[in-house]
């Protein structure tokens, strides 16, 4: 049997050099083609533009029968397929874009085996004629394998759930003979084991690349003003550079895209509320123009292969550490150095956590948000290196200093911030129970610091005790202290006014005298008598 193994492999390199013209297989390629060729089952995490194609399409060309591959990529597919078939490769695909004519042209390729892969997006399986197809298929001329591309979607507690990925157990109750190989760039351990359990692969061989992105430069800074902030960057490091600057909402992807225009970037919005037909051109356009930024919501990038995206920027909190590295990853895909920028402020914590406590889902998944968005936080605030906390996130472990992040160049220093947070929490404490009222961030800032406002004013509260405590630090720098409160759980968002509320670790630190450690952002670092007191 190992001389069989040894000539599909040697089949499997012929046909990476003839076919795709490259030398030779990257990182755990060769090991994942040898496993599918000879029959096996593999589960693959590997980083965006680690060459998680190759790994379905050598197999599918090495065995008999069509390779089937699912994605939930439909807007993807033609240009794959065109890519395909530029080499010689004979694929086509399936999905709802398509008219009956062109449907029933790639059925009949099909059948007649004259199809090496064929792309279908999963909601096809849910026609029972699809699943009689691929009887026939089977039965016939055969099915090299089952590729299950993003296979992340399937996880209903991750980011990207499709109800649709649920069904495609199915694919191995069916068709038991046929290898599978499911594929992801997004997967901490625990989705790992969910995606293993749900597509029933617990028994496959599981192969984890290296998630580090060493050419990617990531730096996370206070936001004070984004858009000055965005400019900034993008005239000092990059200018003509192509890029993608993700917002939260169509509203500030608008704002933004608009704003670097009248500024003479080249930059287009992109957003689900734009109609298929903008959206379309400006894909093309990013693709295929040089130094164009793109200005989007999450909605943009998934399965975009454009090598040489310079910069990645942030203007708002990501929901998760994995949507945070699945975005940022569409960086520097051709290895040449580039930046992971990202803006964070204190209004992104207070927006998220509404969001969370807004959502329609059960407590369960609320508390599942809510730990995302605590590693996402955690990111944020380190005064470690970047790099090692993401992907200590994963499972990775890193030794020492990456030398490429934003606190390995310029290290963040911590302070004791217990009296700090002393002051603040009891602000909040002598508000709820000497006054029966809850505020947020800002009127409470005005407090502490001592602001005589007309809403103070009106409240009489600069009778309170702690009117003006906080005096040696400025607004900004409270800002900062209630960013990081909130990040380490010593205060909470309450409603969804934004009003602040105490939680178990704050009466700790009130009551108990807790140490609070805080990040000192270093471009905060102000060299007066004031941050020295701080
Ligand atoms: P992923 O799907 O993991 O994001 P792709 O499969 O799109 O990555 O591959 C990323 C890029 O790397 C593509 O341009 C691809 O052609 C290239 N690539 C993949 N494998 C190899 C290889 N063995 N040698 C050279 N280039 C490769
Ligand atoms: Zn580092």
């Amino acid at each position: 049997h190992s001389a069989g193994v040894g000539s599909e492999r040697q089949s499997a390199e012929q046909v990476l050099q003839r076919v795709f013209g490259y030398d030779s297989f990257r990182g755990p390629q060769a090991e994942i083609v040898e496993q599918v060729c000879s029959g096996g089952d593999a589960l693959v995490l590997m980083p965006t533009g680690g060459g998680k194609s190759l790994c379905y399409q050598i197999p599918a060309l090495v065995r008999d029968g069509v390779g089937v591959v699912i994605s939930p990529l439909i807007a993807l597919m033609q240009d794959q397929v065109d890519a395909l078939r530029a080499l010689g490769v004979r694929a086509g695909f399936l999905n709802s874009t398509q008219d009956f004519e062109q449907r029933r042209g790639t059925e009949q390729a099909l059948l007649a085996g004259e199809l090496d892969l064929l792309y279908l997006a999963p909601e096809r399986l849910r026609v029972p004629a699809t699943l009689e197809l691929l009887d026939r298929v089977a039965g016939d001329t055969g099915i090299a394998l089952f590729a299950i591309d993003e296979a992340h979607c399937v996880s209903q507690w991750g980011h990207d759930f499709r109800p649709d990925y649920l069904s495609l157990s199915q694919l191995h109750e069916r068709w038991p003979q046929v290898p599978r190989i499911a594929l992801t760039a997004t997967a901490t351990r625990a989705t790992r084991a969910e995606i293993a359990e749900r597509l029933d692969l617990t028994q496959a061989r599981h192969f984890v690349a290296s998630f580090d992105r060493p050419n990617i430069s990531y730096r996370i800074v206070g936001k004070d003003n984004p858009r000055r902030q965005l400019l900034d960057l993008i005239n000092t490091e990059h200018a003509g550079d192509a890029g993608i600057v993700y917002c939260l909402s169509r509203a500030s992807v608008e704002d933004t895209a608009q704003f670097l225009s009248q500024q003479g970037i080249a930059a287009l919005p992109y957003h689900a509320g734009l109609g298929a037909a903008t959206r379309a051109e400006h894909q093309s356009r990013f693709l295929r123009e040089e130094g164009l930024i793109m200005v989007a919501t999450i909605a943009f990038g998934m399965g975009i292969d454009k090598p040489d995206v310079r910069f990645v920027a942030h203007l708002d909190l990501p929901k998760s550490v994995e949507g945070y590295y699945q975005e940022t990853g569409r960086a520097g895909r051709d290895g040449l150095p580039s930046t992971a920028w990202m803006a964070y402020g204190l209004a992104d914590v207070v927006q998220q956590r509404k969001l969370i406590m807004n959502s329609d889902g059960d407590a369960q998944y609320k508390r599942q948000q809510a730990a995302h968005l605590d590693a996402m936080l955690a990111l944020c605030e380190t005064i470690q290196c970047r790099r090692g906390q993401l992907l200590g996130y994963f499972g990775e472990s890193t030794q020492g200093a990456c030398g490429n992040c934003d606190t390995c160049l310029i290290p963040a220093e911590s302070w004791d911030g217990t009296i700090a947070a002393q002051k603040m929490l009891s602000c909040v404490y002598r508000l709820h129970t000497e006054r029966r009222q809850h505020f947020g961030a800002g009127h409470i800032t005005d407090i502490l610091t001592g602001k005589l406002t007309p809403k103070i004013e009106q409240f009489g509260h600069q009778q309170l005790s702690v009117f003006g405590v906080g005096a040696d630090l400025d607004a900004n720098q409270w800002r900062t202290v209630i960013r990081q409160l909130l990040a380490q759980g010593f205060l909470a968002v309450e409603s969804d006014h934004g009003t602040l509320g105490l939680t178990e670790s704050s009466r700790q630190v009130l009551f108990d005298k807790r140490e609070v450690r805080l990040r000192r952002d270093p471009e905060r670092r102000r060299p007066t008598k004031k941050a020295k007191q701080a």
